[in-house]
């Protein structure tokens, strides 16, 4: 029998950043109540060792609560997952005076995406964030870029072809108003807001489809107001892709093309990395996938 294994795989810089501060945090605090505001990655072998040694989820990874905030005081710790969090729960965590930032293990690169977005916003660029509107790191890259600039989330190419006919006058205001229901920030005007664009993502996106949206968005510029007039009206964001991401999807790629008879994915069912590999997978191999062993 043969096996073959990526190039790249396992935990990248982020998470392994993000469980290490998680383990400090428990071993520093022993008298202190220790919470995570959620799942600090999607791998259920992780979580569940980390619940084991008595840390406790504030919110599920939609957003439900779990425990109220009328529960957390100011003598407990609170973890910021590798996902980062929204400017609210920050706002939370700051008013009730915890020591949230010595346990922020928010990742440099959702931080590097969001003072990409504080930039974009600066430039009076409208900000299209490629992601699962409800997945924590969409929510949190959100919740910053709204702050810095109008903001809409798509969830793959078919919605981007959507806002794309929008902005060729193609459907009506009230079609896309529609369309994308709850996922664009307070105020969005959408015959003002869309007509200087940059694309961010999720980092956990298959790299490729947010190049593919970004690609897209530029054509949509270029039809609408000419080669000539393009900086203005699109701005080029391929710095904020997410290396670790990057990597592992491209070790995939290339497994892709070996002579297997199965695929075996070992990752986390609801982790947006682990379902894009399963689909790559997928396409080529009989898949088998082992939930966070
Ligand atoms: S941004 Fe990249 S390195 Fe950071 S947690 Fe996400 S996938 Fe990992």
């Amino acid at each position: 029998m043969e096996f073959y294994f990526g190039r790249h795989f396992g935990f990248c810089y982020g998470v392994e950043n993000a469980i290490e501060k998680s383990y400090k945090a428990l071993e520093e605090n022993p008298e202190k109540r220790v919470f995570l505001l959620s799942q600090m990655i999607h791998n259920p072998l992780v979580n569940n060792d980390l619940i084991q040694r008595g840390i406790k989820f504030i919110m599920e990874t939609d957003g439900t609560q779990l425990i109220s905030w009328d529960e957390i005081t100011q003598e407990d710790i609170v973890i910021i997952p590798a996902f980062g969090t929204t400017l609210e729960i920050e706002k939370i965590l700051n008013d009730k005076g915890i020591e949230a930032q010595t346990y922020n293990t928010t990742c440099p690169f959702v931080e590097k995406v969001w003072k990409r977005s504080s930039k974009l916003g600066e430039d009076q660029y409208t900000i299209i964030i490629h992601g699962k509107h409800n997945h924590e790191e969409t929510r949190a890259t959100f919740s910053h870029s709204s702050a810095a600039a109008p903001s809409i989330i798509v969830r793959d190419i078919e919605e981007s072809k959507m806002l794309g006919k929008f902005i060729l006058g193609e459907i009506s205001e009230a079609e896309v108003i529609q369309y994308f229901e709850g996922r664009f920030s307070e105020g969005f005007n959408f015959k003002m807001d869309l007509q200087k664009v940059g694309v961010v993502n999720q980092t956990t996106m298959l790299a490729k489809e947010t190049w593919e949206i970004a690609e897209f968005f530029k054509s949509v510029m270029v039809q609408k107001y000419s080669e000539a007039h393009l900086t203005h009206h699109f701005a080029d964001t391929r710095d904020t892709l997410c290396y670790a991401t990057n990597d592992n999807q491209e070790a995939t790629y290339n497994l892709l093309t070996v002579p297997a008879d199965l695929a075996v994915v070992v990752g986390g069912y609801n982790s947006s990395n682990t379902s894009h590999l399963v689909e790559l997978c997928e396409e080529h191999f009989p898949t088998f996938f082992i939930n966070g062993a």
